[in-house]
């Protein structure tokens, strides 16, 4: 089953992400790589990069590649005190 990507997104749609610090807004910046000469279509060694998104609070990078846990709280509380 494919996505439809042109699909309309509305707010609803859209589900919070935070980091572990509770923090909800990140920075973009770009991790690179480099793929082998031979490995590369262009028979050249070559560089790519990787968007990854920095949390602006503790620097903690998202991994967006990674599956997301569906938190089943709404709204998680990362203090807990007793
Ligand atoms: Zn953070």
């Amino acid at each position: 089953m494919t996505p439809n990507m042109n699909m309309n997104i509305t707010k609803d749609d859209v589900a919070a992400v935070a980091c572990n610090c509770g923090c909800d807004i990140f920075s973009l910046l770009y991790k690179l790589g480099r793929v082998n000469s031979f490995k590369s279509p262009t028979g050249k060694e070559t560089y790519i990069h990787m968007p990854v998104y920095v949390c602006a609070s503790c620097g903690e990078v998202m991994d967006t590649t990674k599956e997301q846990k569906t938190p089943e709280k709404e709204t998680p509380s990362p203090i807990i005190t007793k």
